[in-house]
């Protein structure tokens, strides 16, 4: 992935060597059959638009919306093509030709993600909603665990110092799991390393980005590198590994990483830490972003290993959740077909948890366990699953 700042390049079709290596890796070819939602399929249709042997008609945008962006054709293709960039920019080139209901829904998004004082008043209104009674009456916004969102910064008010670790939350990071902040704090906090929430900084620009926002995605990461500058800290670290994935492009001499990558290291690193007895059937999920994001999935998996009477498994399908790159808001249909054999394993096997450090993955699972009508499974962020049962 190599985030330009030009906003459109032309496609060379001689890149594709049509050699169709990587549709078996493609998850929407995969549930459709269908060679137009293959990585090959959309060449060919991006290729036609930009040489206008194609209209940019609904049907031939379709496919370019419902690309994932998970990038398994990139890891696979002998010619070595671009996907990420190729993708990004016939979104960002064919934007004003989509539907009126795509661009209002993109644009929402991103206006109520992306705005701090929008995201607290968010937050302040699913805390209200998670009282009860309200609760219950609010039952059918089935894509939310509720209780994930704490809005709790327990140390603002001490003055920030030099050798604190930073925690950015990103946008939908910062309303659907404020609690993992929470949980970085204390889990680092047991192992004397001090942090704090960086407040008021908006959005790392993947989500404009990806989403055929290119110049907005761009603004959003040049005033988030700046802040980030500005603000000072020892190390800065995000948990949504989305972020991660586009901001590890961007950062230049800032010390950034995962968090999750970092408090793996940290953990591992110790001999101090114990965990709890936990005799809880898990499946860990692996998110396409953790190559870019930088998280070594086999240490999450050591690290897992250590905890007495865990039974841990992995998914055995390769693919992505489907719900990468706004699917999840655009395309549903697809997500849920494409998340299917991961929420039939987990009912097959009894999963009591889901650990995901993405948290569109995450939202794909929690909607899909809740239309599955599967309430004996809860979906975490590995680290908030670390946090519970860690003793120190
Ligand atoms: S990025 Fe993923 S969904 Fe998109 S074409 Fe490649 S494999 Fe298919
Ligand atoms: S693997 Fe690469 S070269 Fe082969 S069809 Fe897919 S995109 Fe084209």
């Amino acid at each position: 992935m190599e985030i330009k700042n030009t906003p459109y390049k032309m496609l060379d079709p001689e890149n594709c060597v049509m050699c169709g290596m990587c549709l078996n890796n493609c998850p929407t070819y995969n549930i459709s059959n269908n060679e137009s939602e293959s990585p090959r399929g959309r060449i060919s249709i991006i290729h036609g638009l930009n040489e206008s042997m194609l209209e940019p008609s609904q049907s031939a945008l379709s496919h370019i919306n419902s690309c994932t962006l998970c990038l398994a054709c990139e890891s696979i293709c002998p010619a070595k093509v671009n996907f990420y960039q190729l993708i990004t920019d016939a979104r960002n080139k064919y934007f004003k030709k989509q539907k009126m209901l795509f661009k209002v829904k993109t644009q929402l998004v991103s206006f109520l993600l992306t705005k701090s004082y929008l995201k607290k008043t968010i937050i302040n209104i699913f805390n209200i909603l998670n009282k009860k009674p309200l609760k219950k009456i609010f039952k059918f916004m089935n894509f939310i665990q509720l209780e994930n969102i704490e809005a709790n910064n327990n140390i603002i008010n001490k003055k920030q110092n030099k050798n604190e670790v930073g925690i950015f939350l990103g946008c939908a990071s910062a309303i659907f799991q404020k609690n993992v902040a929470n949980d970085c704090m204390q889990i680092l906090k047991k192992n004397n390393i001090s942090s704090r929430i960086i407040e008021n900084v908006e959005c790392c620009g993947s989500l404009d980005y990806n989403s055929g926002k290119i110049n907005k995605g761009i603004k959003h990461k040049e005033k988030l590198i700046k802040e980030f500058r500005e603000k000072d800290y020892k190390k800065i670290i995000a948990y949504a590994s989305g972020c991660s994935a586009f901001i590890n492009k961007n950062v230049g001499n800032i010390d950034y990483q995962d968090a999750t990558s970092f408090i793996l290291e940290v953990l591992l690193n110790s001999n101090d830490n114990n965990f709890k007895i936990t005799k809880k059937n898990i499946c860990v999920h692996k998110p396409c972003t953790s190559k870019l994001a930088n998280i070594d999935f086999d240490k999450l998996i050591t690290l897992l290993n250590n905890i007495p009477d865990l039974n841990i498994s992995v998914f055995e399908d390769n693919y992505c959740c489907g719900a990468g790159a706004q699917n999840l808001i655009h395309n549903k249909e697809n997500s849920l077909n494409i998340i299917k054999p991961k929420i039939d394993y987990i009912m097959s096997n009894n999963i009591e948890y889901v650990l995901t450090y993405n948290v569109g993955c995450s939202l794909n699972f929690i909607n899909s366990l809740n239309i599955n009508d599967i309430n004996t499974t809860k979906v975490l962020h590995p680290i908030t699953f670390l946090n519970k049962i860690l003793i120190k």
